[in-house]
């Protein structure tokens, strides 16, 4: 019998492990053949490498910053130079800094609405928000009537409606104000997660994220098998027994570090108390594509483009310069999210290219429809993970259920990014709550 048994080998179940291994007797049950779950690099013809998952790590995020540095992976600072572009229809503006150039009521509005979102968020208590006085108000209201109700202009909605969509992958009416307002706590402010210098898209890891996941996995001694689909779990109060790749494992204590569409494709025996089913199962994931072009040059760089843009009706609404530092062939990263992703996800790969290309080339000219090379990863159509970058909640969720979300189930902890009080939805969030099981279960078995 192990002490512990760990499910899942992201970079929640890589820290538990981490912090367990030397005291403990480990065993680690991983899906997938790889580490890594939401984070995977991807290598192009040419043998240059770039993450399809979880990539930028940024101010804040220390715990993150600590295991690179412990790893001996460096981090440099994503391409922030030049100007930006933002489309309206067919028109492209150019700017610098955070604020799109926008027609002056517009601004001041959108201004406006995110003063209040980022007032209102730093009242809430990231390890409760249910308690704030105003969280049953705000947990009855979606952002899209937060927007209705707090904008004037439709074209501040329209940039509002894109930011919440590349942080959520959701949309606005998707997505209870109390979660989207307790998210931007729990990354510090939703100018945070949108920024890239000072924000949470401000660096990168030499060697890609994926990489460093595949690293600190071959930390572990052998603790981890992969190919290792958990499908049952059996438990009591004296430990669990675990089903996995037709063989039964026991252990004293488990860590569960998966996302919770995933806890919910577990047999529970006894059952799951009723009300832990029922808040799984209003924690759906965003809806994520995410592409990359690669380039002979980073030839938007000589226009004294930044290669970041935003906006218009095309597939993609948000890129960036994703080129790994020291390499000559340009990166261009876009994100396809929420409706759109789920719209996506259905078209053949060959059509969904076009459309990302073109897309690029309505921000950067024609020279982008003609890539060296093309990379695409639809995380709704992982079956390990369905769906990023994290599970989000509905209306009513938070306030009924929300207060069980790290609450252990008789010896079983919870981990993963979405359980995490800093950070949720980050890799930040995932070794955080890593961390944090990992206490929990050095108490119970000391
Ligand atoms: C496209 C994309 C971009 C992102 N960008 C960023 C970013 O730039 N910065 C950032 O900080 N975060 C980013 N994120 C989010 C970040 O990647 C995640 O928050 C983080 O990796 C989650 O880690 P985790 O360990 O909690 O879960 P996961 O990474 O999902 O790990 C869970 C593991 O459990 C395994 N598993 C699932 N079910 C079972 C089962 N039944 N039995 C055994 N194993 C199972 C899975 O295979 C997986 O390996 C992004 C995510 C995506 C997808």
């Amino acid at each position: 019998m192990h002490d512990v048994i760990i499910i899942g080998a992201g970079f929640s179940g890589l820290e538990a492990a981490r912090q367990l291994v030397a005291s403990h007797d480990v065993l680690v049950l991983e899906a997938r053949s790889r580490a890594g779950g939401r984070v995977l690099t991807h290598t192009f013809a040419n043998g240059d490498e770039t993450d399809l998952g979880g990539q930028w790590v940024g101010p804040g995020q220390d715990r993150l910053y600590a295991l690179a540095a412990a790893m001996g992976f460096a981090t440099y600072p994503l391409w922030d130079k030049g100007r930006h572009v933002v489309r309206s229809g067919s028109r492209l503006k150019h700017y610098k800094g955070t604020i799109p150039a926008l027609p002056l009521p517009v601004l001041l509005d959108l201004n406006r609405v995110l003063s209040r979102f980022e007032k209102m968020a730093a009242e809430l208590d990231p390890a409760a928000p249910w308690t704030h006085p105003k969280a049953e108000r705000w947990d009855r209201m979606t952002v899209a009537d937060f927007m209705a109700r707090s904008s004037f202009t439709r074209r501040a909605r329209e940039m509002f409606a894109i930011g919440i969509g590349a942080v959520f992958c959701a949309e606005p009416h998707e997505l209870s104000l109390l979660h989207a307002l307790f998210y931007a706590r729990s990354g510090r402010s939703l100018d945070a997660l949108l920024s890239v210098s000072g924000g949470a898209q401000q660096d990168r890891v030499h060697g890609t994220m994926g990489g460093l996941a595949s690293h600190v996995a071959g930390t572990l001694d052998g603790k981890i098998r992969y190919d290792a689909p958990v499908r049952s779990i059996r438990w009591s109060d004296t430990g669990v027994e675990v089903e996995a790749g037709g063989e039964v494992f026991t252990a004293r204590r488990a860590i569960l570090a998966i996302p919770p569409s995933q806890a919910l494709g577990i047999a529970f025996d006894p059952p799951l108390p009723g009300n832990r089913d029922a808040l799984w199962r209003r924690m759906p994931a965003g809806a994520c594509i995410k592409c990359v072009a690669q380039y002979e040059r980073p030839f938007w760089r000589e226009r004294g483009l930044s290669g970041q843009a935003v906006g218009g009706k095309l597939s993609v609404r948000v890129t960036f310069d994703n080129t790994e530092e020291g390499k000559s062939a340009g990166l261009l990263l876009g994100f396809i999210e929420g409706d759109e992703a789920r719209h996506w996800s259905a078209v053949r790969a060959e059509e969904r290219r076009a459309a990302v290309l073109e897309a690029f080339a309505g921000f950067f000219g024609p020279e982008a429809l003609s890539p060296i090379d093309y990379a695409d990863q639809d995380w709704t159509s992982e079956p390990w993970t369905r769906g990023c970058y994290a599970a989000f909640m509905g209306p009513g969720v938070w306030t009924t259920l929300g207060h069980q979300l790290r609450q252990p189930i008789g010896p079983i902890h919870v981990a993963g990014t979405e359980t995490a009080v800093m950070g949720y939805g980050y890799i930040e969030g995932a070794l955080e709550a890593g961390a944090r099981a990992a206490d929990e279960v050095k108490a119970a078995l000391a």
